[in-house]
C-alpha cells in the first residue's frame, strides 16, 4: 500500500521543484501575457529529462516510474500551468504512445528525439464534431498506392505551433465505430498540412494550440500500431495523460494556496492579519484537504499505471477530483486576495484562468463521470 515517496522519488521531486522555481516561475507571467509557445523553457525542461520522464533510458528518457513523472508535472505546474500541459502532451500522448505501440523503425525515427526534447509532439484527436464524442471522427484515411491519403480537420491541437510530429487519428473502416479508427505518425512538415492559429484562449496561454487541415499522403510505415485499433491507443494514451493532468491541477491548486497564505498573513483588516479570521482559515483548510485527497488518488492512479491492472477508472477519478479541487482552490484564493487577486496580471488571476482547462481537456469532468459511472453501474 503506497502512502509515501521513496528517497529517490523525493530527491527527484525536490530537484524539479528547484528547477521550476529557478527557471520556470520567472517566465510564467511573460508566457501567459505573450501567449507565445515557450520554446526556450521547453528546451530547458528537456535538459532536465522532462520530455521523456517515463520513457526508458534505452530510448533517451529518464526511465522513471509514473509517480515520479506525476511529481515532476505537479512541480512544473506550480510554476507554469502552460509548460506543464505542453510536457504532458509530448510525454503521455506522444512519446509514451510511440514507446508502447511503435515498431522499431518508428522508435528510431521519433522516440529518441521526442524523449530527449529535440522534437516536440502533438496529439490530434479532437475535431469540430468529435469532442467528448471522440469516436465520431470525420477525418478519413483511404488507401492510396503504398500508403494512405488522410483528409480532414483537427482542432485545438496543443504544441502544434512547434511540433515536428503529430499522432493523427482517422477513420479507416467507415461504420465500424471505435473499431475502425487508425493512428498515424504524421511529420508536421509533410506537404498538405495547413496550420491555423486558434483564437486567443482564456488560460494555459502559450500552449501552441492550432487547428490543422489535412490533405496529406502517408506511407504504410507511418501507421502507429494495428490498423483499425487507433481508438484503443488513444484511450491508452489518455489514461496516462489524465494522471498527468491531475498532477498539473494539483500544482495549480497548490500555487493558489501559496498565494492565499502569503496574502492572508500580510494583509491586515480590523487591525489584524486576515489569516487570524476563522472564515479565511476554513477556506484554506477545506481546499488544502481536498487537494491532499486528490493527491492520494493521483498517486494511486500513477502507481497503477506502472502495473498491470485496469487503470482508466482510477485515472478518471484522479483527474476529476484534482481538477475540481484545484478549481475550488483557485476560486478561494481569489476570494482571500479579493481585489488584489482580481487585478489583471496578479498570479491568482492567471491561476484562476489556467485551472479551468483542467476540467475540459483530455476529457471533460462529465466525460470522467461517465467513465466512473459506467464502472460503478457495470454498464
Ligand atoms: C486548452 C485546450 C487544449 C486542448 N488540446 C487538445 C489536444 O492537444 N488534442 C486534442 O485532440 N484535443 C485537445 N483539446 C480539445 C479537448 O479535448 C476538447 O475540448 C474536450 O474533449 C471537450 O470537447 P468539446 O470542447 O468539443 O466539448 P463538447 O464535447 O461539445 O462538450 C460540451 C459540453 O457538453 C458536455 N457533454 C458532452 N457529451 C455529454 C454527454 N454524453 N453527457 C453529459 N455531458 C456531455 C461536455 O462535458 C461539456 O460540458 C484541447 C482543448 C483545450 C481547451
Amino acid at each position: 500500500m503506497l502512502l509515501d515517496l521513496t528517497p529517490e522519488q523525493r530527491a527527484f521531486k525536490e530537484s524539479i521543484e528547484q528547477f521550476a522555481r529557478g527557471v520556470v516561475a520567472p517566465r510564467a507571467a511573460a508566457i501567459d501575457e505573450s501567449g507565445e509557445f515557450p520554446l526556450d523553457v521547453i528546451r530547458a525542461a528537456a535538459g532536465r529529462g522532462l520530455l521523456g520522464v517515463a520513457v526508458s533510458k534505452a530510448w533517451g528518457g529518464l526511465g522513471l516510474d509514473y509517480l515520479s513523472y506525476a511529481l515532476a508535472i505537479e512541480a512544473v505546474a506550480r510554476a507554469s500551468a502552460t509548460l506543464a500541459a505542453s510536457l504532458v502532451v509530448t510525454n503521455s500522448l506522444v512519446a509514451e504512445l510511440v514507446a508502447y505501440a511503435g515498431d522499431q523503425f518508428q522508435k528510431e525515427q521519433w522516440l529518441r528525439a521526442l524523449a530527449s526534447g529535440k522534437t516536440i509532439g502533438a496529439f490530434a484527436l479532437s475535431e469540430p464534431e468529435a469532442g467528448t464524442d471522440a469516436a465520431n471522427q470525420q477525418t478519413r484515411a483511404v488507401k492510396a498506392g503504398a500508403g494512405y491519403r488522410i483528409t480532414g480537420q483537427k482542432v485545438w491541437v496543443a504544441n502544434a505551433d512547434a511540433a515536428a510530429v503529430a499522432v493523427v487519428f482517422a477513420v479507416t473502416r467507415p461504420g465500424a465505430g471505435t473499431h475502425g479508427i487508425t493512428a498515424f505518425l504524421v511529420p508536421m512538415d509533410a506537404p498538405g498540412i495547413t496550420r491555423r492559429a486558434r483564437d486567443d484562449s482564456l488560460g494555459v496561454r502559450g500552449l501552441g494550440c492550432m487547428d490543422l487541415d489535412f490533405e496529406v499522403e502517408v506511407g504504410e510505415s507511418q501507421v502507429l500500431g494495428p490498423v483499425d485499433q487507433g481508438f484503443r491507443l488513444a484511450m491508452w494514451a489518455l489514461q496516462g495523460g489524465r494522471v498527468a493532468i491531475a498532477a498539473q491541477a494539483l500544482g495549480i491548486g497548490e500555487a493558489a494556496i501559496d498565494e492565499a497564505i502569503r496574502h492572508a498573513k500580510a494583509r491586515k483588516q480590523f487591525g489584524e492579519p486576515i489569516a487570524n479570521y476563522q472564515a479565511i482559515q476554513w477556506m484554506l483548510a477545506d481546499v488544502a484537504t481536498e487537494l491532499a485527497a486528490a493527491r492520494m488518488l493521483t498517486w494511486k492512479a500513477a502507481v497503477a499505471k506502472d502495473g498491470q491492472e485496469s487503470r482508466m477508472v482510477g485515472a478518471s477519478m484522479a483527474k476529476l477530483a484534482a481538477s475540481e479541487a484545484a478549481h475550488k482552490a483557485a476560486d478561494k484564493a481569489m476570494q482571500i486576495l479579493a481585489s488584489a487577486g482580481y487585478r489583471r496580471g496578479s498570479v491568482v488571476e492567471r491561476l484562476f484562468r489556467d485551472v479551468r482547462a483542467t476540467e475540459i481537456y483530455q476529457g471533460t469532468s462529465e466525460a470522467q463521470r461517465m467513465i466512473i459511472a459506467e464502472r460503478e453501474l457495470g454498464i
